[in-house]
């Protein structure tokens, strides 16, 4: 199985962290999203364990909450001693609303707006993560307001190539977020972030980009951003206590993905900024890191009920599954690739490949061409695998369809986090 918290059961169905996805799929209806809270659990472990044995400058890790952002996910990172990183005040909102203490969220975004911005210096956010020199503008005219001096931490764009799908790569200078190392730009940002009365400059940020399977490009970036913060202190005497280095860490989509343990990946950055802070001398900064894919990617999976099966011959068949698009609108968006399974017959080979099709008017709305799959039939339940991250927050209302229901799984016991929409709800705000 592609990941160790699935198994096949005596009766030949799929599970997950124990429990029967044919027994899921029966008692809450498809389509439905599963996910595994002991594995959420050890994803978060394997980060901090290494963050509190092999960093002595001290740390926190901020899960990436735009991944899967809901008030259960926050109480359950906030109980494993991390932090969060929201990009909005609807993702800001739902954490606060769960209890994550406003001091270990950090605020990210490339376009926030004042209202957002308002709601941030309000709730007493521990750091705003600044995109752009208006955003410096508008945000201490906000802190001013309030009578406050906010922590705020600058997006750097650090140039590195960092192997992965143009669409999700954002380290590079061709990027609508943050400032550029190479042109100047961030050096320029750095000073004018000094100058305000109601910011404090408290570190750098940067984010190289996603679905990184190796360790070097993350190790890069700590180099040329303590590189960075060395020339700072150099020039203009500004020495920055603390080094935000995003998230990114890969995880297994498909068998043929070989990501490395989330603990390797951290160690790796350690090292590379301890070495680079021993060769220049500069003090070794409080480190951030924000991984969301790695946290709850490979603890999901979404189960669907086959509807109809099309073989054209000589052409392709066609499972048409009852989500679709609307629910995981990531190979749609750029090709994302995912592994089926068929969760009532899991014990079989998978003898067919198939494009998984859904249920939205748009031809393009796939889960996957050329899948693996058993051979299925209609009433079959089909089992999209690591959909735990950027499926329910990527998720829409196309052709008013209710967001589907997730459900956690701990020790074998399906518990609802997120109650599936009624029809009522697709109308509620509609005049
Ligand atoms: C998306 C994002 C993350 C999380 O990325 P993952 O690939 O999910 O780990 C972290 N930080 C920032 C600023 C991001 O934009």
């Amino acid at each position: 199985m592609l990941t160790p918290n699935l198994s096949v059961n005596a009766q030949g169905h799929l599970c997950i962290g124990g429990a029967d996805c044919v027994t899921l799929a029966e008692q809450h209806g498809t389509p439905l999203y599963v996910m595994d809270e002991n594995m959420i659990r050890q994803n978060c472990r394997s980060y901090q364990d290494v963050l509190n044995s092999e960093c002595s400058s001290g740390g926190l890790i901020c899960y990436a909450s735009k991944a899967f952002s809901c008030k259960e996910i926050y109480r359950i990172v906030d109980s494993e001693g991390l932090g969060t990183d929201v990009v909005s005040g609807g993702e800001l909102y739902t954490a606060l609303k769960a209890g994550m203490p406003a001091e270990k969220i950090v605020f990210h975004g490339n376009s926030k707006s004042n209202n957002e911005l308002e709601f941030a210096v309000q709730s007493g956010v521990g750091r705003i993560v600044c995109d752009n020199l208006p955003e410096l503008a508008r945000l201490n005219a906000v802190a001013a307001a309030q009578g406050k001096v906010v922590s705020v931490m600058l997006r750097v764009k650090p140039g590195i190539d960092a192997h992965t799908h143009d669409f999700i790569q954002t380290g590079k200078i061709d990027s609508k977020f943050g400032f550029a190392l190479e042109t100047g730009e961030a050096e320029e940002a750095v000073l004018a972030a000094t100058g305000y009365a109601n910011l404090k400059l408290v570190g750098l940020h940067c984010h190289i980009g996603s679905q990184i399977l190796d360790t070097e490009p993350f190790a890069e970036a700590a180099r040329v951003m303590v590189r960075f913060m060395d020339s700072l202190r150099e020039k203009h005497a500004i020495v920055l206590p603390e080094l935000n280095l995003g998230g990114g860490p890969g995880i297994k989509y498909i068998e043929a993905d070989d990501p490395k343990p989330f603990g390797e990946v951290i160690r790796a950055i350690l090292k590379a900024m301890h070495e680079t802070c021993v060769t220049l001398s500069y003090p070794e900064p409080f480190v951030l890191f924000e991984p969301g894919r790695s946290i709850v990617g490979g603890a999901g999976l979404t189960l669907y009920t086959v509807m109809a099966k099309k073989q054209i011959p000589n052409v392709r068949t066609y499972v048409l599954v009852d989500g679709g698009m609307n629910d995981n609108p990531r190979y749609a968006l750029y090709q994302a690739e995912y592994t089926a399974v068929c969760a009532n017959r899991a014990d079989q080979p998978q003898t067919e490949r198939v494009t998984l099709g859904g249920k939205c008017c748009e031809s393009g709305d796939l889960l996957g061409e050329n899948m693996p799959l058993q051979a299925v039939e209609p009433d079959d339940i089909v089992a999209v695998l690591t959909t735990g991250a950027y499926n329910y927050s990527m998720a829409s209302h196309y052709n008013r369809n209710p967001n589907a229901e997730v459900v956690m799984v701990a020790d074998g016991e399906p518990r609802t986090i997120i109650r599936r929409e009624s029809y009522e709800d697709i109308i509620r705000n509609d005049v």
